[in-house]
C-alpha cells in the first residue's frame, strides 16, 4: 500500500445538482434529508441498538441473538453470533403464506430472447429439490461448493440450495479459465463443483464443463467428489463416471420439501474472490446474518423497493453485485427481478433498452463500463440509441463498480432516465457486502459523479496516512471507522493478509477501502478519486486519476473512455500518461498527434496546465477485468515500458496490452 503523503488536490468542480422531485420524495421510505439525518443520528446515539433493531425487523431468526457486536478479537468482528437463521429460508420460505408466494420471483431472459418465469413458490420447490439432491450426494453443512454457472435461474438455485443446507458457496465467474478455476477450487478445498455443459453468450455456445474437467485435471483438486452439470444446451459433454452427474438426474425423485438448516449468524455463507483490479484476487469470506441483513435492507433503502417493482441488476452472479443484488437481496426483499443470460451488445447494442421496454423494468442497476460502451454504440448508430425504445417504466437507476464520469452520468440521466429517474451511484466493494456510500432516491440531492453520503450506520470518513480526519475539500484515504454487519470476516485461509490489507496499524484500526476520495466543501459529499495506489504526484501536486479521466471523457464529441496513470519523470517527478478510446476509430500518425494535442489543450482548460497528459495513447479498448473495470496497474507498466509480470488471471482482453504497448 502506498498512501498519499499530503492531501490530494481536487480541481474538478461539479455545480449541477438534481433535487428529488416532490412526488418521489413523498412516496419514499426514507423521505427527505430530515429522515436520513434522523436515522444517522439514531445510529450514532446507540450504535448497537440501531443495528439490533434492524436485524430483528429485517430478518427471520430461528433463534434470536442476545449479543449484537463482539469486538473482543478485532478486526475479526462478530455480529449477532449466538443468533441462528438460514439465508435461503429468509429469501424463500419466509414469503410463503404471504402475497409474495405467487409473485414472480425471476423473469429469466435467455441470450436468444426466450423468457421463463418462476414464482417464489416454484423457486422454493426447485431450491429445496436441489438442496435434497446435494444432501443425497453427501454435501453437508460447512462444506465448500464451487459454482461455475451461466446467468440462469439454475445459477441462483445452486447458490440458494447451498445456503439452504449450510454449505459455503464460492461462485467463479463463467468467463474464467481452467487455471483460475483450479486455483479457486484448491483455495476453497471444495467438495463439489456445480456447472453447466455450455453457456450461451452473444449467440455463441461456450463450454463450461470441459473447462471444469481441464481445471480439475491440472491437479490438487482431490477434495472434489462431485461435479453436477446443468444441461443448458442439447450439446453433449464429457461425463466422468462416478464423479459427474446431471442436475436433472440428481433432482429427479427428490422431495420439493427440504427444511432449511439453521446456522449461526457468523456461519460463512460464501467466499468470493475480488475483481483483481489492484492485485491478486482476495477470497473474501462473508457471514450469513450480517450479510443478509444488509443485502435486504439496502434493497429497501437504496432502491426504495415497492411491491410492483421490476428490478434488474445486470451484474453476473460471479461478482459481489450479482450475489447481493441478484441471488440474495431481491429475493429476501420479495422483489420481482430480471435475470439476463446474455451480453448488452447482442443481437445489438440496444438489447438493454429493448429488455427494459419488454419487461417494463422499473429499477435498472448497471456498471459505468456498460454505460460508456452503450453511449459509444448509440452515438455511432442511431438505431441502438435508447430513444428508440419506450423506457417510461423506469423510475430509478443505479451505477456500480467504478466511478461514473459526470458526462456519462448526464447521458444516462437524460437518455435512459428521461431526466425523471434519480441515479443511485452506489460505492461499495466485495468486502463491504452491500452499499456503503450512495444517494437515497427520495432524499439526497444528486450531483453527477458523486456517490454522495454514507448510508445510516456506515461511518465512512476521509483521513490522512496517520488516520487523522482531513477537512472537506482536501482529499485523502477512504476508511470506515466502525465495523458494520455485512463486512468481510476474513480472507479465506489467510487471516494475516486480511489484517494487513484492511486494518493497517497506522490507521487506528479503521477499515481501509483502498480508494482515494474527497468530500465536497459545501455538502460534504464523497467523490471517489481513484485507487490509492493510482494517486499521481506531478511537480508536487497530488491528483486522483479520476478527475483527469473525467475531463477527457467530458470531451463528449470525441472520447468514449479514458484511463490515466503516472510514469516516473525526471523533471516533474511523475508524468501523466493517458490511454484513450475514441468514439471514432483509432487514429495513427499525424492524425493521432493532432487529436492528442487537442485533448491535452482540453484538459489544460478543464482542470489546469498541471493536469495535461504528457503522453496520450489511443487504443480500441482498455485492459479490463472480467467484471469490466479498468486495470490501471497494467497500464502503469505499459506507460513505463516495462514487461508485464503481474497477475493477469482476471484480465478480459489480453490482446489489448500489445496494441497499447506498441504505439509508443
Ligand atoms: P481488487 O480488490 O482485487 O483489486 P476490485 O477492488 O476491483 O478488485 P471489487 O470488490 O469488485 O474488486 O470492486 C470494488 C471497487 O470498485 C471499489 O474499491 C472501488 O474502487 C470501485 N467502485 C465500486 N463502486 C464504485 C462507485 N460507485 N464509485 C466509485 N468506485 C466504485
Ligand atoms: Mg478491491
Amino acid at each position: 500500500m502506498s498512501t498519499p503523503s499530503s492531501s490530494i488536490e481536487s480541481t474538478l468542480v461539479e455545480n449541477r445538482v438534481f433535487e428529488p422531485s416532490e412526488a418521489i420524495r413523498k412516496a419514499a421510505r426514507i423521505s427527505g434529508m430530515e429522515a436520513y439525518n434522523a436515522l444517522c443520528a439514531e445510529a450514532e446515539k446507540d450504535f448497537e441498538g440501531f443495528w439490533a433493531q434492524r436485524a430483528r425487523e429485517t430478518l427471520t431468526w430461528s433463534k434470536p441473538f442476545t449479543k449484537v457486536l463482539d469486538e473482543s478479537n478485532k478486526p475479526f468482528y462478530k455480529w449477532f453470533e449466538d443468533g441462528e437463521l438460514n439465508a435461503s429460508f429468509n429469501c424463500l420460505d419466509r414469503h410463503m403464506g404471504t402475497p409474495v408466494e405467487n409473485k414472480t420471483a425471476i423473469i429469466f431472459e435467455a441470450d436468444g430472447g426466450e423468457v421463463t418465469k418462476v414464482t417464489y413458490k416454484e423457486l422454493l420447490a426447485k431450491v429445496s429439490q436441489f438442496a435434497n439432491a446435494l444432501k443425497a450426494r453427501g454435501v453437508k453443512k460447512g462444506d465448500r461448493v464451487v459454482i461455475y454457472m451461466p446467468m440462469t435461474i439454475e445459477g441462483v438455485v445452486a447458490m440458494q440450495a447451498c445456503a439452504r443446507i449450510g454449505a459455503t458457496h464460492s461462485v467463479v465467474f463463467g468467463g474464467f479459465s481452467a487455471k483460475a478455476l483450479q486455483e479457486r477450487i484448491q483455495d476453497a478445498g471444495a467438495v463439489a463443483v456445480i456447472t453447466a455443459n455450455y453457456q450461451l453468450r452473444g449467440g455463441k455456445e461456450l463450454p463450461l464443463k470441459s473447462i471444469v474437467d481441464e481445471g480439475i485435471a491440472m491437479g490438487g483438486c482431490d477434495t472434489i467428489k462431485d461435479v453436477i452439470v446443468f444441461q443448458r444446451t442439447p450439446t453433449a459433454c464429457n461425463m466422468v463416471a462416478g464423479r459427474d452427474s446431471f442436475m436433472h438426474d440428481v433432482m429427479e425423485g427428490q422431495s420439493t420439501d427440504c427444511p432449511a438448516e439453521m446456522v449461526s449468524a457468523e456461519h460463512p455463507l460464501f467466499v468470493l474472490y475480488t475483481s483483481g483490479s489492484t492485485g491478486k484476487p482476495k477470497g473474501v469470506q462473508h457471514s450469513t446474518g450480517g450479510y443478509l441483513l444488509w443485502a435486504n435492507l439496502t434493497m429497501n433503502w437504496t432502491f426504495d423497493l415497492k411491491d410492483n417493482d421490476v428490478f434488474w441488476c445486470t451484474a453476473d452472479i460471479g461478482w459481489i453485485t450479482g450475489h447481493s443484488y441478484v441471488a440474495y437481496g431481491p429475493l429476501a426483499a420479495g422483489a420481482t427481478q430480471i435475470v439476463f443470460e446474455g451480453v448488452p451488445t447482442y443481437p445489438n447494442a440496444g438489447r438493454f433498452w429493448q429488455m427494459i421496454e419488454k419487461h417494463k423494468c422499473t429499477i435498472f442497476y448497471t456498471a459505468p463500463t456498460a454505460i460508456r460502451s452503450l453511449i459509444k454504440a448509440a452515438e455511432g448508430d442511431e438505431k441502438v440509441h435508447p430513444k428508440n425504445w419506450d423506457l417510461t417504466s423506469l423510475r430509478l437507476m443505479g451505477s456500480v463498480g467504478e466511478p461514473i464520469n459526470p458526462e456519462a452520468w448526464m447521458w444516462y440521466y437524460k437518455h435512459v432516465g428521461g431526466e425523471r429517474c434519480p441515479i443511485v451511484d452506489t460505492f461499495w466493494q466485495t468486502e463491504t457486502g452491500g452499499h456503503m456510500i450512495t444517494p437515497l432516491p427520495g432524499a439526497t440531492p444528486l450531483v453527477p459523479g458523486s456517490c454522495t453520503l454514507p448510508l445510516p450506520g456506515i461511518t465512512t470518513a476521509i483521513v490522512d496516512e496517520t488516520g487523522n480526519d482531513v477537512p472537506n475539500g482536501a482529499g485523502g484515504i477512504l476508511v470506515v471507522k466502525k465495523p458494520w454487519p455485512s463486512m468481510i470476516r476474513t480472507i479465506w485461509g489467510d487471516p494475516e493478509r486480511f489484517k494487513k490489507s484492511y486494518f493497517p496499524e497506522e490507521l487506528k484500526g479503521y477499515y481501509l477501502a483502498g480508494d482515494g476520495a474527497v468530500r465536497s466543501a459545501d455538502r460534504g459529499y464523497f467523490r471517489i478519486t481513484g485507487r490509492i495506489d493510482d494517486v499521481l504526484n506531478v511537480s508536487g501536486h497530488r491528483m486522483g486519476t479520476m478527475e483527469i479521466e473525467s475531463a477527457l471523457v467530458g470531451k463528449t464529441d470525441l472520447v468514449a473512455e479514458a484511463a490515466v496513470v503516472g510514469r516516473p519523470d525526471d523533471l516533474t517527478g511523475e508524468a501523466i500518461v493517458a490511454f484513450v478510446v475514441l468514439k471514432r476509430s483509432r487514429p495513427t500518425g499525424d492524425e493521432a498527434k493532432a487529436i492528442a494535442k487537442e485533448l491535452r489543450d482540453w484538459v489544460g482548460k478543464e482542470i489546469g496546465p498541471i493536469a495535461k497528459p504528457k503522453d496520450i495513447r489511443f487504443g480500441d479498448n482498455l485492459p479490463k477485468t472480467r467484471s469490466g473495470k479498468i486495470m490501471r496497474r497494467l497500464l502503469r507498466s505499459i506507460a513505463k515500458g516495462e514487461a508485464i509480470t503481474q497477475d493477469t488471471s482476471t484480465l478480459e482482453n489480453p490482446a489489448i496490452l500489445d496494441q497499447l504497448s506498441e504505439n509508443n
